[in-house]
């Protein structure tokens, strides 16, 4: 047992992204022994890659099992509630969840993993395969040899390009508006009818949901927290999408566009279309 111990643990394994999947991918190999380094692209400190994220019993059993404690993961919920398109209530079931955040949890994870295997400014530019092991090639020109490569370089990753190149994202067919509102900015009366809750509302071929989540720096004091909104709308390929992703300079972004960009008259029409479907929900409401 101990001698198959050793021989794991001399096993080498390089980690292509040092983000969620990297680093959960070299905390599991480095609990089973392997000598693990992480390279990370991004030069900086990785964050703001998303607000909310519900902390599934999955997230919370792996990190126990990686001797990470899953409390003060975030804010604890007990209830779903289901309104209209105008706003009422017409569904609400138990639902015990933790809320968290991208920030929290990435913390959490890299603060668990040593600092010094991790590598940030080293972007794979692919890799060769060998008999008894592979080689990542960087793209300064240096390379490192392993038992084991894990690529988890996200949704353009390098790795999968070279290994399926036949294969390319699809667009679905719709975006999310994302959105982080204060705690202390909620009326008395919302506050109480929503930020407890996790909440979906369900207008024709679209989505809105809401959660509460910690505050800036992990707050988790009642009255400092934020509640987390994602509104998902059908937005077509080439008119709408590309409409919203291009900003005041006419620069087109792929995927997603930093907040700070996102054109004003973007923003108007978004609002302009919530008003007009509240008011066609309470008016068909009201004819019933
Ligand atoms: C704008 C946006 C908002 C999101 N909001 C949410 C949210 O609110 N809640 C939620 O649950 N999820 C959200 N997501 C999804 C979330 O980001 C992903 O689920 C999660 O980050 C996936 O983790 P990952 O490690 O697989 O990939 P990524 O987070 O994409 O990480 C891949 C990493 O690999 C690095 N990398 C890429 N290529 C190379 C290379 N060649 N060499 C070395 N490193 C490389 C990248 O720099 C990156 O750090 C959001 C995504 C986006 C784009």
């Amino acid at each position: 047992m101990a001698g198959s111990s050793e021989k794991a643990s001399k096993r080498r394994a390089l980690i292509v992204g040092g983000s969620m999947s990297g680093l959960l991918a070299a905390l599991l190999l480095r609990r089973a022994g392997w000598d693990v380094d992480v390279f990370e692209r991004v030069e900086s400190e990785l964050a703001g890659r998303g607000a909310g994220i519900v902390a599934q019993p999955d997230l919370i059993e792996t990190l126990r099992r990686l001797g990470i404690d899953p409390t003060a993961l975030g804010v604890e919920i007990t209830t779903r509630k289901i309104l209209d398109a105008s706003g009422r209530l017409v569904g609400q079931f138990d639902c015990p969840q933790v809320l968290t955040a991208w920030e929290r949890v990435y913390r959490v994870l890299r603060d668990a993993f040593p600092r010094e295997r991790y590598h940030r400014g080293r972007g794979v530019s692919g890799f060769v395969q060998t008999e008894n092991s592979v080689v990542a090639h960087f793209g300064d020109g240096d390379a490192a040899e392993a038992e084991l490569l894990v690529g988890a370089d996200g949704l353009r990753s390098t790795i999968r390009q070279q290994c399926l190149p036949e294969l390319a994202p699809l667009y679905v067919g719709y975006v999310a508006w994302r959105a982080l509102i204060p705690e202390a900015a909620f009326a008395p009366a919302i506050h109480r009818e929503l930020f407890n809750y996790m909440t979906f509302c369900l207008p024709p071929g679209e989505q809105c949901l809401g959660y509460p989540v910690a505050g800036p720096d992990n707050d988790l004091r009642p009255g400092h927290r934020r509640y987390n909104v994602v509104w998902y709308r059908p937005a077509d390929e080439n008119g709408e999408l590309q409409h919203l992703l291009t900003d005041a300079g006419g620069t087109t972004h792929t995927i997603s566009i930093p907040p700070p960009l996102i054109r004003r008259e973007a923003i108007a029409q978004m609002r302009a279309r919530s008003t007009i479907s509240k008011r066609r929900a309470w008016r068909s409401a009201g004819s019933r």
